[in-house]
């Protein structure tokens, strides 16, 4: 069974995730592209060497009889109305991040999906599906270090260009933290706060960079997360959970390591689809298989909003410089 896949947006992620299920990925076949801008649509189906119809508008593709499933890469504003038509549609949707821009938004997903009556949506938190993640995730779910106490993490990029503001450290750059940390030690949020050290020269006026959030769990978890976007260097992951009985961290990309000029040495990725290329791959592989199998599962609607809610409260903390709760509606039922 082939999976026909309509992709809405065919900018970078969308011409990307294109490439991969057409390339690498078993089981899914691009049939329908759509972009605002049709002349791009056209060149990555003629790059991709597609046999795939462009469509005038995302709700049209979505509509098209031959489309099982849909991926939602457009500008995030867009997503709400995509994903939203695809589940009135009954259509298997994969979303990139964010989900909705507004926990609102996320909220009347996460409604009419349970009105649908099935999992539909799987969000592009693709940090879930790293390898390194999964072994810190199943460390912690076999009681290997204890109770986890404290998580030391940092997200360090290179450079950002100067459309990036200050609260794009929350909601575009800190928001794949605020997904994969709560899986992790699957626990909720109760409070953040954002408190910002000596800015960084290598920065533009307008962004106060580096930050640091500071998260309290619901289960008394402290996790301080530093957001370095113009560290220089590379972009560098890291994160480190202190258990009662034992230390885990995530493993560094496996790198050659050299001797050479009386150093020793190993390099540092500089861009980040190289740091999780392989998890593109896993979950999109996942979500193909599980349309067939008529059970999508990996990162729900309920965690786009969960991470939408989290997002807003260290919004207003960057803001306020205060404490800001994390007020999260009720679990539905079907979400387990
Ligand atoms: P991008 O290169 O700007 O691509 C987005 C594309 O969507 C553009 O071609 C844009 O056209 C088009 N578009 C905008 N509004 C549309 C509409 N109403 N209907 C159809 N197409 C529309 O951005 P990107 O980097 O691919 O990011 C796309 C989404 O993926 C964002 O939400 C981003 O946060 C997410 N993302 C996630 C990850 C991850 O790690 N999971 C990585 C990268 C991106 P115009 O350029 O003409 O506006």
């Amino acid at each position: 069974m082939t999976i026909r896949i309509g992709v809405i947006g065919t900018g970078a992620i969308g011409e990307d995730h294109a490439r991969r299920i057409t390339q690498t990925l078993s089981g899914g076949k691009i049939v329908a592209v759509n972009d605002v801008n049709q002349d791009q649509a056209r060149a990555v189906v003629d790059r991709l060497g597609l046999d795939a119809k462009v469509y005038e508008s995302g709700h049209e593709l979505i509509q098209a009889d031959d489309v099982d499933a849909v991926l939602v890469c457009s500008w995030g504003p867009t997503h709400e109305e995509f994903v939203l038509a695809a589940i009135e549609a009954g259509k298997y949707v994969f979303c990139e991040k964010p989900l909705a821009t507004t926990a609102e938004g996320c909220l009347r997903i996460v409604e009419a999906e349970v009105k649908a009556g099935k999992r539909l949506v799987q969000v592009g938190f693709m940090r879930r599906y790293d390898k390194g993640y999964q072994q810190l995730k199943q460390a912690l779910d076999n009681n290997e270090i204890g109770a986890p106490l404290m998580m030391h993490c940092a997200h360090r990029n290179p450079t950002v260009p100067d459309r990036y503001v200050t609260e794009m450290a929350i909601v575009d750059t800190a928001i794949h933290e605020l997904d994969v940390l709560r899986w992790l030690l699957n626990d909720d949020y109760k409070s953040m706060q954002v408190v910002y050290p000596k800015g960084t020269k290598n920065r533009f006026e307008h962004l106060a960079d580096p930050q640091i959030l500071l998260i309290e769990t619901l289960g008394g978890v402290r996790i301080d997360l530093e957001i370095f976007v113009n560290c220089q260097y590379g972009y560098d992951i890291q994160c480190q959970v202190v258990g009662e009985s034992g230390i885990a961290s995530l493993p560094e990309p496996q790198s050659l390591l050299m001797r050479k000029d009386t150093k020793l040495y190993t390099n540092v990725l500089v861009d980040w689809k190289d740091r999780f290329i392989e998890s593109y791959d896993i979950e999109l592989q996942d979500f193909i298989r599980g349309c067939e199998q008529d059970t999508v599962g990996g990162p729900s609607a309920w965690d786009g909003y969960a991470a939408a809610v989290a997002a807003d409260s260290a919004v207003k903390a960057q803001q306020s410089g205060a404490i800001e709760s994390v007020e999260m509606a009720g679990r539905p039922a079907f979400y387990g």
